[in-house]
């Protein structure tokens, strides 16, 4: 039964938030939640409780507690762990879901062409068979997959960068999300050029796609379109200017990739004569309200530019690493005060939702790489996959403060991984011991998405089971097809 109170009482606590300090931890804490809000945040104490099972009555449900009714203070349990807020993931794909460990050792584009557009193709070639056999659409399935990997890690909210053919499937999407319970900004693909002919499109289509997108599913909870081209490369400048355009007009977000492979960047170069940013910031289209992926390539201009328009980065460093694309200047992009998230990326290059790998990475990389182990500490890492990612996507979610959505993770610490952990190792001990597995609660917007390990609104089982079937069809099919070699600079090889 979900009741309007809920309270969580953990022996450790990170709010994160700036009400109570960014760097606030705090040893026997709570978290009550008033309906989608949280209500109050704070340390635990016998009064604290009394009040609230008193003020909560048979309204109250206290996580961690079998109890139902009559509930007296001391039945709220300290729960051995440590509550913080939802991860943000601020750039991912939900359509790579089933392809984790399909053509690795290889770049970026060649990836595209042996692994992604092959499996969404064969999905939009296939539908109605696939359908049939699972008596969901495929598409659905594996956005599903991508919903529980999300709830698996704790991540709460997602900004799901929807490409390729996904741009045709954004009902499914919605979908997805909505029987998982956890929050979507879906970025909406579109493609004119250096791409797969089956889904090039005009400006004028893309548009209109938007205008339908929003019609249809704009006042779906927990869910936002927003304009999201693929590429640099596979966008004219024509079609990047009617989607911002577009974005402006909405008030909405605009996303899109940047600057990821050093090959593609520097074919990029010779073919428009600018960089990506360079080109991006000409076209206009470079603000406050633009989110780009990786920017990994940089001319000694391009962080300047990145700076005077305000334009945000969404770093992602086990895709980078992975696909061997290098690694973003993040202490350098910091240093200027370019807002900077670290993300995940899509499971199929990434290969997990791991928020605390991802994060880990990041500050290693950069320790390694300056020969300077003071860079990119764990509290700050860690602000950068909560609330530095919830400001950049304008959401009410990221810290824990009266007012915000009620969005939190508790993280066991029973595991021998992260035993000792104590209050003035907590969060080091997240970033570095943590392996991403010990999510034990998932709340989101004051629901039980994750209940003591176990999925509350997906069926882990079956989702698991389909998944495997799509992927030994997708080998099958793999056989017989052709390759692609239709991405960036790969057409002049094809
Ligand atoms: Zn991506």
């Amino acid at each position: 039964m979900n009741r309007k109170y809920k309270l969580i009482r953990s022996r450790l606590l990170l709010p994160l938030s700036e009400e109570l300090g960014l760097s606030t931890r705090i040893e026997d804490g709570y978290v009550l939640i008033d309906g989608e809000k949280i209500k109050e945040v704070g340390e635990y104490t016998p009064e604290v409780g009394e009040r609230i099972v008193r003020e909560g009555g048979n309204d109250l449900q206290v996580i961690g507690s079998e109890k139902e009714g009559d509930l007296r203070e001391e039945d709220v349990p300290c729960l051995n762990g440590v509550v913080l807020p939802g991860f943000v993931k601020a750039h991912g794909h939900d359509h790579e879901s089933p392809l984790i460990g399909i053509a690795k050792d290889e770049p970026l584009t060649d990836w595209l062409d042996h692994a992604v557009n092959v499996f969404t193709g064969f999905l939009n070639e296939n539908a109605e068979e696939l359908t049939e056999r699972f008596g969901d659409s495929a598409n659905l399935i594996t956005y599903t997959k991508a919903r529980l990997d999300d709830i698996y890690y704790g991540i709460t909210s997602a900004l799901t960068h929807h490409c390729n053919f996904n741009k045709y499937h954004v009902a499914e999407l919605v979908e997805a999300n909505v029987r998982a319970g956890t929050k979507i900004i879906i970025a909406v693909g579109s493609q004119d050029r250096n791409y797969d002919p089956r889904i090039l499109d005009t400006p004028e289509e893309a548009v209109k796609r938007m205008d339908k997108y929003t019609a249809e599913f704009g006042d779906r909870e927990r869910t936002w379109i927003i304009p999201g081209p693929d590429q640099v490369f596979s966008n004219s400048a024509e079609m990047i200017k009617a989607l911002k355009k577009w974005a402006r007009a909405h008030g909405t977000l605009f996303h899109m990739h940047s600057s990821e492979e050093p090959n593609t960047t520097a074919w990029f170069y010779q073919q428009y004569l600018y960089s990506p940013v360079g080109y991006l910031q000409q076209a206009g289209v470079l603000d406050d309200m633009t989110i780009l992926a990786h920017q990994v390539n940089n001319t000694p201009v391009d962080l300047d530019i990145l700076k005077e328009t305000g334009t945000n980065i969404v770093h992602n460093p086990l895709a980078n690493t992975i696909l061997g694309s290098g690694m973003p200047p993040v202490i350098e992009m910091l240093e200027m005060g370019i807002p900077v998230a670290i993300s995940t990326d899509g499971s199929g290059s990434s290969d997990s939702q791991n928020m605390l790998s991802a994060a880990r990475l990041a500050s290693q990389y950069q320790k390694a790489f300056h020969k300077n182990a003071r860079l990119l500490p764990a509290q700050q890492v860690l602000e950068m996959v909560t609330v530095v990612p919830a400001k950049m996507l304008r959401l009410n979610t990221g810290m824990l403060s009266a007012g915000r959505d009620a969005d939190l993770v508790l993280i066991d610490l029973r595991r021998p991984n992260l035993t000792p952990t104590r209050i003035d190792n907590v969060v080091e001990n997240l970033i570095w011991a943590a392996d991403g597995s010990e999510v034990r609660w998932v709340i989101a917007n004051g629901k039980l998405l994750k209940d003591d390990y176990r999925f509350l609104t997906l069926d882990e089982e079956k989702i698991k089971d389909n998944i495997r079937q799509l992927s030994e069809l997708l080998i099958e099919y793999k056989k017989s097809h052709q390759e692609i070699k239709a991405t960036g600079a790969r057409q002049k090889e094809g």
